[in-house]
């Protein structure tokens, strides 16, 4: 058995599920802390473990430069980190502390980290269309819709969340005619407060795209030239050449509940991200991790987690060390702005730094608590802005925190020790 609270655990078998962020972060991070045992990295898709944000802007966009890969085969070879890529694991035992993959090989562990992230969630009635249609996941996703992108394509994309406004700038920096089909009142309901949804449509119709609110699609099918047709429930219809769907994602839970896990809205974790089976662990997507600050489970989508719990898991892993989850965190480029979101979007108000519409930070109080943070292509604001809404740091002298003149550094460590 793994020789707790020591890093070099020769011997025994520790296994990734998952070639991800989170997996393959932690696979990388338990050899760079010592673990010294067999170590075996699992993910179903065929490709080296890369990282997804570009894969709705610049692998669009400029794919010939576009980074995407995490590690090396080399890398992974001097670490002696096992790799199968391109199968998938298919049964989890528990119990028997085995994996088995859609080979037939089976693997035992003495430790599991499951880092199965998600999906896009299946649109049936999109998908029946067949050719044409795009959900943007994975690397094969966004290189077969960088195919079809070309000046003048008519694209309908459905759902106005992160991944729809994104490919939405990407396809309009293409040329491609872009007409966006949300069935709420705003844009990216889930990850931003009002304000911003509101300047995000300013921005989009600015570059010419048509954004359809209320639209609740019934009906999808081809007219007789063969372009797309979709319909709403009041009666719009909308015609195009391509769809892309971005309305959210399935958590890859199957394996944890298939084995009894507890999962509720993800593999619930501990203050150590370990599932409810003692040596069995989850990161990323798929994990719901308990706060020990406040007892509460949280679940994050966002690129910052599945590195922040990679990382803390796999140390987890060797010496049982406790660890926060990370402040809610992430990015989106659209149209050559970059836009960055910490902590709380409900929040009492919000105060700008810098000029409102333009290079700003802005910050979310609650209770006279700075709560959350937003920079428009002001990204070098949000360590120290961050700072301030992890120690939720008292407001203060606004005045000051509010003058772009001030070093907002100083102003956060000074701030920070305040709360
Ligand atoms: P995943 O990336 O989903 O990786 C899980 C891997 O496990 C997958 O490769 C999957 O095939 C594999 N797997 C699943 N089941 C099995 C199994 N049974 N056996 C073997 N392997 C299995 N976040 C940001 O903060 N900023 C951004 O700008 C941003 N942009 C994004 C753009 C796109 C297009 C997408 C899709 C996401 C973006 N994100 C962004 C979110 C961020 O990429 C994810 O939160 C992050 O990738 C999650 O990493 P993960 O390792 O937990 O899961
Ligand atoms: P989001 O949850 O961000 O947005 C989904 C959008 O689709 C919402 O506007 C939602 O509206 C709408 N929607 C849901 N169901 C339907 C439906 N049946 N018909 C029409 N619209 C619908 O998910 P995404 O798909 O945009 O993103 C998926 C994942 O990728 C997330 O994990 C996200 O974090 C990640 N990602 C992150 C990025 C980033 O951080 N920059 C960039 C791209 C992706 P409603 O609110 O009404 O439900």
């Amino acid at each position: 058995m793994v020789m707790e609270n020591s890093p070099a655990s020769g011997g025994a078998c520790f296994v990734v599920v998952g070639g991800g962020q989170a997996g393959a972060v932690a696979a990388t991070t338990l050899r760079r802390l010592g673990f010294d045992g067999r170590l075996v990295l699992i993910g179903a898709e065929r490709h080296l473990p890369y990282e997804r944000p570009p894969l709705s802007k610049e692998v669009l966009v400029s794919p010939a430069s576009a980074k995407t890969t995490l590690f090396s085969a080399a890398d992974y070879a001097q670490q002696r980190i096992e790799c199968r890529f391109g199968v998938a694991v298919t049964a989890l035992d528990a119990l028997a502390r085995t994996v088995t993959l859609a080979d037939g090989e089976c693997i035992g562990f003495d430790k599991l980290l499951l880092a199965t992230g998600a999906q896009a969630r299946p649109y049936p009635l999109l998908d029946g269309l067949g050719e044409g249609v795009f959900a943007v996941r994975t690397l094969d996703d966004a290189e077969a819709l960088r195919a079809r992108l070309r000046a003048g394509v008519r694209l309908l994309v459905v759902g106005g969340g992160v991944i729809g406004l994104e490919v939405a700038a990407s396809a309009r920096g293409l040329g491609a005619e872009v007409c966006v089909i949300e069935r709420g009142t705003r844009l990216m309901n889930r990850a931003a407060p009002l304000h911003l949804s509101q300047a995000l449509l300013d921005l989009h119709l600015a570059h010419g795209v048509q954004v359809a609110f209320g639209a609740e699609l019934t009906w999808a099918g081809r007219d007789e030239a063969g372009a797309i047709v979709l319909e709403a429930a009041d009666g719009r219809r909308f015609e195009g050449d391509l769809v892309v769907y971005g309305i959210g994602v399935t958590l890859n839970d199957g394996l944890a509940r298939q084995a009894g896990l507890a999962v509720d809205d993800g593999i619930l974790t501990d203050a150590q991200g370990m599932t409810s089976v003692s040596g069995i662990y989850a990161a990323g997507d798929v994990a719901r991790q308990r706060d020990p600050r406040t007892g509460r489970h949280q679940r994050q989508e966002t690129w910052s987690n599945a590195q922040h719990q990679g990382e803390h898991v796999a140390r987890a892993m060797l010496d049982g060390s406790s660890f926060a989850p990370d402040l809610p965190w992430y990015w989106t480029d659209q149209y050559g702005h970059n836009i960055q979101v910490a902590g709380e979007v409900e929040v009492d108000r919000w105060l700008t730094r810098g000029d409102a519409a333009g290079r700003r930070t802005q910050f979310g109080v609650r209770d006279g608590r700075i709560v959350g943070a937003i920079t428009v292509d002001n990204g070098r604001e949000m360590r120290p802005a961050r700072q301030l809404v992890a120690a939720a740091a008292p407001l203060g002298d606004a005045d000051a925190l509010l003058d772009p003149t001030r070093d907002l550094r100083k102003l956060a460590t000074a701030l920070a020790a305040t709360a």
